[in-house]
């Protein structure tokens, strides 16, 4: 099969329809074998009796109903797990990505792109989402170093290789490059792809999207660097402290024993303001200390501690 479409959803019964027609006439222009794996994360609306129609009335629908709302991660993870399509395409289905884009995309896959990611670079959306999202894409392509306009896409394409290969969990959707340069995959592309006014319904992320957004990058960017091992962090930092702290305590003492042994008169240590100063640095340096500990036993014990990406043995 040349090519699977995931599409996430969450309430958009309206869409739905059209966007499957839009598919499929993509599709059969240019001959492409295809499915189209619509993710159902939970819908209140009767999103699901829509598919379940599209499902019979072609053989090229499938789709997957989650009992409850999990996110748009779980559901990208679900629908990579069912993909089969040599090359997967994962689009919205708000009507904001064009399917007209898949012919280039699966070019580009087709070419030897692990992955590549659209970019809204025209963006019909309201200016409050628009411009912290730039900001925070800037940061994402500095603190990542994978230059990339728009990490949250919902246009992208993937070799099947990519997605089985990496796991989406929580809403780490927002940083699949990232996840994919982890387990190995470099060459990351990008399109600028047309972008559309949401047709019906609304945004099913409020401003929380904006935190949890950058809690999840400070998240992807940690475990990366250190998920394996967590003492090389917190103990670098909390080491670090603590000597600071050592040796502002060692000043102080051999300052208070060059004031006895002169006669000069000195303030008592607990009256200088570098002793709590040494002391909370201390006790600080420690504590991270001990929190690296506590990671490398975590990291010991879990499931994760030997899970390895063999591309081939022979
Ligand atoms: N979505 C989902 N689960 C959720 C929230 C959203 O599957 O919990 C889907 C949603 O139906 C849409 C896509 O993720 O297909 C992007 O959502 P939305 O259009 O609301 O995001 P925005 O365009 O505002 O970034
Ligand atoms: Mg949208």
């Amino acid at each position: 099969m040349d090519i699977s479409v995931v599409i996430p959803l969450y309430n958009e019964e309206e869409s739905l329809p059209e966007l499957a027609a839009w598919i499929e006439r993509v599709m059969h222009k240019q001959g492409y074998s295809y499915e189209i794996v619509m993710v159902d994360d939970g819908s209140s609306d009767s999103s699901w009796k829509v598919i379940e129609n599209l499902a019979q009335s072609s053989d090229h629908v499938r789709g997957i109903c989650f009992r409850r709302n999990y996110g748009k991660s779980a559901a990208l993870y679900c629908g990579f797990e069912a993909a089969q399509g040599d090359t997967v395409i994962t689009m919205d289905a708000d009507l904001q990505d064009s399917p007209d884009e898949i012919p280039a995309l699966h070019k580009m896959i087709a070419e030897g792109y692990d992955m590549v990611s659209g970019w809204k670079r025209k963006r019909y959306d309201p200016i409050s989402k628009t411009l912290p999202s730039k900001l925070f894409n800037a940061t994402a392509r500095v603190a990542t170093g994978i230059k990339l306009h728009d990490f949250n896409c919902g246009l992208k394409a993937y070799r099947r290789k990519v997605v089985k290969s990496i796991e989406v969990y929580g809403e780490m959707h927002r940083y699949i490059p990232v996840l994919a340069r982890q387990a190995g995959f470099h060459k990351i592309g990008e399109k600028e792809v047309e972008h559309r006014a949401r047709k019906y319904g609304k945004t099913k992320f409020g401003f929380s999207r904006f935190i949890n957004g950058y809690l999840d990058l400070l998240t992807v960017i940690f475990i990366s660097k250190f998920g394996k091992s967590p003492m090389h962090f917190f103990g670098t930092v909390g080491s670090l402290m603590f000597i600071i702290g050592l040796m502002l305590v060692a000043g102080l003492g051999a300052y208070k024993l060059y004031c006895l042994s002169n006669k000069i008169p000195a303030v008592l240590v607990t009256d200088n303001p570098y002793f709590y100063i040494a002391l909370t640095v201390m006790l600080i340096g420690s504590q991270l200390f001990l929190t690296g500990f506590l990671g490398e036993l975590v990291t010991r014990n879990s499931g994760e501690r030997n899970t390895y990406l063999i591309d081939r043995t022979v």
